[in-house]
């Protein structure tokens, strides 16, 4: 599943199912899993404990998240951070907003000079995950440089995704660039 700007949810409001539970926080079953793997891992790499910030997000909450950032930066800068309601790929409960403890950078682009957002970057797709908005590939993903926002995607694609040096997965895929709605 592509979610982006130019591919919403169907329904707008869809819901995954079964929910799974990381520090709190709600993902898809499956992803949940797979985030706790990765948790364990980079402990065990002694890079971090990892924080789960953000991963299902429902199509209320994408209402108030959006109306948040593009009040507070206008539409074009907001719009580059938060997804229109329907077009979150938060809703689809396969995408992780991760810190790590006492690193800083919370959801910050500094994030990934962190011990952690370095580890991740590099490891993440061990367990299926893919640092789903590189640097330079806003025309692309519609989103800017976002080192804190992993989406899973299973072990296998993963892996094939690194193997091919890929760099979005509208590119992967070979869907078109959804730099706008
Ligand atoms: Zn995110």
């Amino acid at each position: 599943m592509v979610v982006n700007k130019q591919r919403p949810l169907n329904p707008k409001t869809y819901a995954p199912k079964p929910l799974a539970f990381v520090n709190g926080v709600p993902l898809f079953k499956d992803a949940a899993i797979a985030l706790q793997q990765l948790a364990a891992g980079m402990k065990k790499a002694g890079a971090g404990n990892l924080w789960l910030n953000s991963g299902y997000r429902s199509y209320a909450t994408q209402v108030a998240v959006h109306d948040r950032q593009v009040r507070a930066l206008g539409l074009t800068a907001g719009e580059r951070l938060a997804a229109r309601p329907g077009y979150s790929e938060h809703q689809t409960g396969l995408a992780a907003d991760v810190s790590a403890l006492g690193q800083g950078c919370v959801i910050q682009v500094c994030f990934a000079k962190t011990k952690a957002g370095k580890w991740l970057a590099a490891n993440s797709w061990q367990y299926g995950w893919i640092l789903r908005y590189q640097d330079g590939q806003t025309a692309t993903t519609g989103y800017q440089f976002e080192p804190w926002h992993f989406r899973f995607v299973g072990v296998e694609v993963a892996t094939d995704y690194r193997s091919k040096q890929s760099k979005s997965l509208e590119a992967y895929w070979g869907l078109s660039p959804a730099p706008n709605y």
